[in-house]
């Protein structure tokens, strides 16, 4: 399985019907057409959300600031990344994404 980089959503590659887009030499799996549209709309906006590094970011469970490298977890959630300091703060989000979206 491999993740749709626009939803988050989990791809079965191997499957004949998988929505596929090759870009910069790697290939990229969608969940549907809608998907694979936006990505080819704007590729660099996916890809570079998932690669950035040494941005400072926040923990938005305990509003610590942080660089992308001192991070201790990731977890992608409808289509955006989020960076947690801590195990707890990682299972804190898990548990209750809404409270922390919610604002
Ligand atoms: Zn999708
Ligand atoms: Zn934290």
């Amino acid at each position: 399985m491999v993740q749709d980089i626009v939803c988050g959503m989990e791809v079965d590659e191997t499957d004949s019907r998988a929505i596929m887009k090759e870009f910069a030499g790697q290939r990229f799996y969608f969940c549907s057409v809608e998907c694979k549209l936006l990505f080819s709309r704007d590729p660099l906006l996916y890809i570079s959300q998932s690669v950035e590094t040494g941005e400072m970011t926040k923990d938005i469970v305990c509003g610590m600031e942080m660089g992308r490298q001192q991070t201790f977890s990731s977890l992608k959630y409808h289509g955006r990344w989020y960076y947690f300091c801590s195990e707890s703060c990682t299972r804190e989000f898990q548990r209750n994404p809404q409270r922390y979206l919610g604002q």
